[in-house]
């Protein structure tokens, strides 16, 4: 988007309005393909005569072997710059596929100004791409390619911007934030976190995807000394059994995890631990997935998300056996969200009578009865994955800033809160 504004395009709400529709696709699994592939269905369906640009993942994994007229373009993920020139073909009426061949490039952003597509107060910073971990089931570094990391002074400027902007929750993603530095000289996540706590003012940092292999342990000593970074960690776990770890070309036993995570609340007792596991991985026996959730059980995390094994090409595990059926995964994974919920509910209880910070990111308009609701989160509630901070207040709220409040209850996953009069 920002390529596009500099070279004068707007965005429109209302496809209606496009001159070209592009849509930025996800080739990861298989849903996510179909999701793709339905969405450039449904725009063109209706809207026969509109350009329509097949961008991202799906269109670089498949560049050469997607068979979707109803796609007048396809557009990688590689370097974005090119985008300009994807849309004056398109609308040249060249169907064409844009692929440019270069490596990801994280290096050159357009740092300045870029549209930013999450809620008030919220932004992420991608500060790697790719990943040179080979977990056997992913297709990410088929897509994605090899670990390429920006430097700590560009990260840094994309953050300095953005604060000035007004946003105070800076959200770090990279396939593996644990891997980030290692490509190249020049500073890891450690003198990332460093550089970032000589930053002034009041802001979140919040850390997503570390992989439980790569943790550096050093940066815990860094989190507790700055309140300003989140006690937050995502730590895709994947599985509780041994074999099916090595399987999966995970170093990490269900001790070695259960060793980190005592490490990690020893330091900071409060943090709030999200993690992925995946049910179904070939050869997944009965035991493996007792392991699974023994593991589970154990580990008492925050958040749980559950993914079915999705076959994918080209990926080492594809041609593993046995395979483990789709109805034995999904079964399973229902058995993983069914013990998970009251671990959750038990974990979010620890916050009812406390009195903490909410980013408030949304008012609930219309009707009466939404008069005084707001949305917004905790620092355990990371954007769209998590459960959410319900806010009552009799005053105006201002969206994209923080509020301390007090939590008063719990409803599902959500966390009810009041703002704190005697401290805001
Ligand atoms: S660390 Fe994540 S992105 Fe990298 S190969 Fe493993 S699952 Fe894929």
């Amino acid at each position: 988007m920002a390529y596009l504004n500099r070279s004068g395009w707007v965005s429109v709400s209302d496809a209606a309005e496009a001159d070209v529709i592009i849509i930025n696709s996800c080739g990861f699994i298989e849903s996510a393909k179909q999701e793709s592939i339905n969405a450039v269905l449904a725009y063109r369906n209706c809207y026969p005569d509109t350009k329509i640009i097949l961008a991202g993942c799906l269109a670089q994994r498949y560049a050469q072997d997607i068979s979707l007229p109803e796609a007048d373009l396809l557009f990688g993920n590689r370097d974005l710059s090119h985008i300009t020139e994807a849309v004056s073909c398109a609308l040249k009426g060249e169907r064409t596929v844009l692929i440019p061949e270069t490596p990801v490039c994280p290096h050159n952003p357009p740092l300045t100004g870029r549209p930013l597509l999450s809620l008030p107060g919220s932004a992420y910073i991608k500060i790697s791409e790719g990943c040179n971990n080979r977990c056997t089931f992913c297709s990410i570094p088929l897509i994605r390619g090899d670990l390429v990391s920006r430097t700590v002074p560009d990260v840094l400027q994309e953050c300095r911007e953005l604060l000035d902007r007004g946003i105070k929750e800076l959200c770090l993603i990279g396939q593996d934030l644990g891997s980030y530095g290692t490509d190249r000289a020049g500073g890891q996540l450690p003198e990332l976190l460093e550089a970032l706590s000589l930053l002034e003012g009041t802001f979140w940092v919040r850390l997503l995807y570390i992989h439980p292999d790569r943790f550096p342990l050093s940066i815990l000593e860094l989190i507790r000394q700055d309140s300003r970074f989140l006690p937050y960690f995502d730590l895709p776990f994947q599985h509780g059994s041994a074999a099916i770890l090595r399987a999966m070309n995970r170093q990490g036993t269900a001790e070695s995890y259960l060793a980190l995570l005592a490490k990690i609340w020893d330091i900071l007792p409060d943090a709030t631990i999200r993690s992925t596991f995946l049910t179904g991985f070939p050869g997944e026996t009965d035991a493996d997935f007792q392991a699974l959730l023994d593991f589970q059980e154990a580990a008492q995390l925050d958040w749980v998300g559950c993914f079915t094994y999705s076959r994918e090409e080209d990926t080492p595990a594809y041609s593993l056996k046995p395979r483990v059926s789709k109805a034995v995964a999904a079964a399973r994974k229902a058995r993983i969200e069914e013990q998970q919920t009251p671990i959750t509910e038990k974990r979010m209880d620890r916050f009812i009578g406390r009195t903490l910070e909410v980013l408030v990111e949304e008012r609930f308009l219309g009707d009466a009865e939404a008069e005084g609701l707001y949305l917004g989160r905790l620092a355990c509630q990371a954007p769209e994955v998590d459960g959410a901070a319900v806010i009552t207040s009799d005053q105006e709220l201002h969206v994209g800033s923080y509020i301390r409040c007090r939590v008063f209850a719990r409803a599902g996953f959500d966390l009810e809160v009041h703002p704190d009069d005697a401290q805001n």
